[in-house]
């Protein structure tokens, strides 16, 4: 259908077009109800402001498949069109968004159902509504953050503990390395800082103090770039391509360069340099949680007539095994036993099963801002989420308080 035709259609038949429902059954879209603040940046709008949305990317089934005939136009929609069902949940999208927005934080916060890839959250502030002016909104205002790179900081030592897991087998249990607050890498001569207890640290101990030249170490005793780099992609880390498919959405494409043991390499399993999706560490973190399968990620769950009495298709949940059950199951047990030993518990929600903090840097030393990351699982309600608080200050609210809200609205 031509643009013009469907712009037509859209003013003057809009009725004939379906809805975007949530999980619940709630409407977040339909031509009659324009997406709110909360949803806006994710669904969009039956016009190209916001090409990669549901609204705009589905509008053909939303439309209703092969109803539009050339001869008839935009009347030869009437009637048809069909609904979409999203695995968002609405409640929890919207009570995360205003939390953010209420207490200026710019930032995103992603959830999914660790077993099925159910994708329940996919918060992104600043938010805008479809009326405002474009020109006077905040930056990025009209980009949903999640199905952007973001720099993971040290959440980024989960993936690597399972590197090293896979690399160094067995050897990474007995390694011990003490933390003297900095190390110079043998390649550039360039020092690794770290701002830890200075004790002797093992994986769980490192892990849980997020010690960066422990990781260093480890790092350069058993890695190899290039093992690395193929497993980082069976990871679902290092796809072809700047972009993966989320349905028919985009999401930017992870980068982790990790080539020599130069600084800025060893820094990218550390958590500083490299461009890490959301999204994939969701599903890395689901895999590790789960025995090895990595769900995949999925947003619209089904598409019915406007009756709701047919259905037109449902998304079949589906994994692939991104790594060995014995080395998801290790690095769940380390994981979650630093997170027992060496996090103070009482600062996060009870149905938490473990969590990884990290922090990002950006910007020059004059001008250094930083990002707040946190990558969590619930057990009880088998959620891994993953939220980035950017330009973070004290005064501003933690990723700790997000992580409570958002379990709080989630049932699972
Ligand atoms: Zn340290």
């Amino acid at each position: 259908m031509s643009v013009k035709a469907y712009q037509d259609f859209a003013d003057g038949n809009a009725g004939a077009m379906g809805s975007v429902y949530d999980r619940s059954g709630s409407v977040l879209w339909s031509p009659e109800q324009p997406a709110q603040r909360a949803f806006y940046s994710l669904l969009g709008a039956p016009y190209q402001m916001i090409q990669n949305s549901v609204v705009f990317q589905y509008q053909t089934d939303l439309l209703g498949k092969e109803a539009y005939s050339a001869w008839q136009g935009a009347k030869s929609l009437n009637g048809s069109g069909s609904d979409l069902f999203l695995t968002l949940d609405g409640n929890a999208q919207k009570t995360v968004s205003n939390l953010l927005e209420a207490n200026g934080v710019s930032g995103l916060v992603a959830a999914c159902n660790a077993s099925t890839g159910a994708l329940r959250c996919l918060v992104s502030t600043p938010a805008a509504g479809p009326d405002e002016v474009v020109d006077t909104l905040p930056d990025g205002a009209l980009l949903n953050k999640t199905l952007d790179t973001i720099t993971p900081g040290s959440t980024m030592k989960l993936v690597t503990t399972a590197l090293l897991i896979e690399q160094a087998e067995e050897n990474i249990f007995t390694y011990r390395y003490t933390c003297h607050g900095s190390d110079t890498l043998a390649a550039d001569g360039k020092a690794i800082t770290c701002s830890t207890k200075q004790t002797e640290q093992d994986i769980t101990s490192a892990l849980g103090y997020s010690c960066n030249t422990f990781f260093a170490n480890a790092i350069q005793t058993y890695l190899s770039p290039e093992e690395t780099a193929k497993t980082l992609q069976r990871y679902g880390f290092m796809k072809e391509g700047k972009y993966s498919n989320l349905g028919k959405l985009n999401y930017e494409t992870s980068s982790i360069l990790f080539q020599d043991m130069t600084f800025a390499s060893v820094w990218s399993l550390i958590g500083q340099v490299s461009e890490v999706s959301p999204l994939d560490m969701l599903r890395f973190t689901s895999a590790v949680v789960h025995s090895g399968d990595a769900p995949t990620l999925y947003l619209v769950d089904r598409q019915s007539n406007r009756t709701h009495d047919k259905l037109l298709g449902q998304f079949e949940p589906e994994h692939q095994n991104i790594m060995a059950k014995e080395t998801a199951d290790t690095v769940k047990e380390i994981w979650f036993n630093s997170y027992d030993t060496y996090y103070d518990k009482s600062s996060y929600p009870d149905s938490v099963t473990a969590a990884k903090t990290g922090t990002a840097e950006q910007g020059t030393c004059e001008n250094k801002k930083i990002d707040k990351l946190l990558l969590g699982y619930s057990q009880e309600k088998d959620l891994v989420f993953f939220i980035a608080l950017k330009n973070w200050n004290i005064e501003l609210i933690t990723p700790q308080t997000v992580s409570q809200v958002l379990l709080e609205q989630l049932a699972e």
